[in-house]
């Protein structure tokens, strides 16, 4: 999808805070992990009730698992895995890099930021003057 020149792989600094402050910490673990009850207890400090552990290298049989609702941040008491943002924790439970992981969310959570607009535009205009417009006016009129 992207190449890996010149032009690739960075992303600033003020990119990745952009991307952790769209990404609601709920949803992603909600998405991530496959356990997460419907009714989530959590404390004052944001961090959930112990859930059974997502990192593959942990067979949790007693839930020692928590994320933290406001921060994004995660931890394990049993194995000792931890992250302190949806990045980190996407970094580690998909074994990405940085970059990657930034991708990744980006792409799978539908983020739209400033830094790249070109695909919406380029998109619209083509979905709208050759398919989408016409159905929207003939079904609006
Ligand atoms: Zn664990």
């Amino acid at each position: 999808m992207t190449t890996n020149t010149d032009q690739g792989p960075t992303r600033s600094r003020r990119q990745f805070d952009a991307l952790k402050k769209a990404i609601n910490p709920e949803a992603f673990y909600r998405r991530e992990i496959q356990n997460v009850p419907a009714q989530l207890k959590i404390n004052n400090e944001g961090w959930t009730q112990n859930l059974r552990c997502p990192f593959p290298s942990h067979d949790d049989t007693t839930p020692s698992f928590g994320f933290n609702v406001k921060t994004g941040a995660c931890r394990c008491n049993g194995c000792g895995e931890s992250c302190g943002s949806v990045i980190d924790a996407a970094m580690s439970l998909h074994r990405l890099d940085k970059i990657e992981a930034y991708d990744y969310l980006k792409s799978s959570y539908s983020v739209e930021l400033g830094a790249a607009p070109v695909r919406f535009p380029r998109f619209f205009v083509f979905q709208g003057s050759v398919l989408m417009l016409p159905v929207f006016l003939s079904a609006e009129r």
